[in-house]
């Protein structure tokens, strides 16, 4: 049996060597389960010496593959890439800064032996974190819950040991607009939840900014929800029932107590309200649609530079 490991790497010069030496303290479990290894570094286009380094790699060790991107794609297109080129039985992708401890492998194997077809894991604290970054994702995870029929687990990692067949399945979802914590989901299969403390990153830092995961919340909802939409169309109805019933108060007060009405300022109070909403749901339904068009124009999700 064939067991491949992906690691998307983006500026991971110091971590490249440092995953490959641990993931390989555990060759003596592999072994001893009769499995094959094969390690696939994605390079999403790193500006610093991460391709050498991997190169130096499989050089010493033809057990290590690179794939190498023309530019930044992003995680979501180097995971993809990694499952693409995986042949194995069994695919687990895990980061290049041993945020997803490799000691955990031997555990999540045993479940899958026990006819799993997938073992997940989530982090139960977010011990490190700015507390800024914590509150928003788990703001993030509950409205995403709430107006999403898909399962978006709090906390969950794309650390996660596959069966070829869940890995087949999420191949087949080509989508432009990837977010995989969905598509996980959106797959289903039976999935066994590993929960462990966060673990800081080995050396760099993150190459999430508050900016990119704002983005990036906004493809998931985009992707896996039409709620938005609906809130769309709700606040129209809402606002027709306000109006309605503003113009049934100023009629009763015109023709019952003669006080007409008076001044701008509310008037220009309400215009200013209505068209607030009004390019609000217009920003919603672009959003889809800006979404949609990208999807429609079929451009490939990542361009390969090299591959080893
Ligand atoms: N990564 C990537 N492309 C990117 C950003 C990140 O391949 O555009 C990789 C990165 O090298 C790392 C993993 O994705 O192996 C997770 O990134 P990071 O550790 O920066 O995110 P965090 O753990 O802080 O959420
Ligand atoms: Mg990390």
């Amino acid at each position: 049996m064939l067991l491949s490991v992906i690691v998307p790497c983006y500026n991971e010069e110091e971590n490249v060597e440092c995953f490959y030496e641990e993931l390989l303290k555990l060759e003596s479990f592999f072994s001893q389960k009769e499995l094959e290894l094969e390690i696939i570094y994605v390079d999403d286009g790193s500006k610093d010496s991460t391709v050498p380094k991997v190169r130096s790699l499989h050089q010493k060790d033809e057990r290590v593959h690179l794939v190498s991107f023309s530019r930044n794609f992003g995680k979501e297109a180097g995971m993809y890439a990694g499952l693409q080129k995986a042949k194995g039985d069994y695919v687990v992708i895990m980061d290049a800064d041993l945020q997803d401890p490799p000691s955990l492998l031997p555990e999540m194997f045993s479940y899958i032996e026990q006819g799993y077809d997938s073992v997940a894991t989530r982090r139960v604290t977010r011990k490190g974190e700015p507390p800024i970054r914590s509150f928003f994702a788990r703001l993030f995870y509950k409205i995403m819950n709430k107006i999403s029929k898909t399962e978006i687990v709090d906390g969950a990692r794309d650390y996660r040991l596959m069966t070829r067949q869940v890995v087949d399945a999420i191949l087949a979802m080509c989508e432009y607009n990837r977010f995989t914590k969905g598509i996980y989901g959106w797959v289903g299969y039976q999935t066994k939840w590993l929960e462990y403390e966060n673990v800081e990153r080995a050396h760099g830092e993150t190459k999430f900014n508050f900016w990119k995961l704002f983005l990036y919340s906004i493809e998931g909802i985009t992707a896996f929800s039409t709620v938005p939409l609906a809130i769309a169309s709700f606040m129209g109805v809402l606002f027709c029932i306000a109006a309605f019933a503003a113009i049934v108060f100023l009629i009763i007060k015109n023709l019952i107590y003669h006080d007409p009405v008076a001044g701008w300022p509310s008037l220009v109070c309400i215009i200013l309200l209505v068209s607030g909403v009004q390019l609000f749901c217009l920003g919603i339904v672009g959003q889809y649609l800006s979404k949609t068009y990208l999807e429609v124009k079929r451009r490939p999700i990542y361009l390969v530079k090299e591959e080893l």
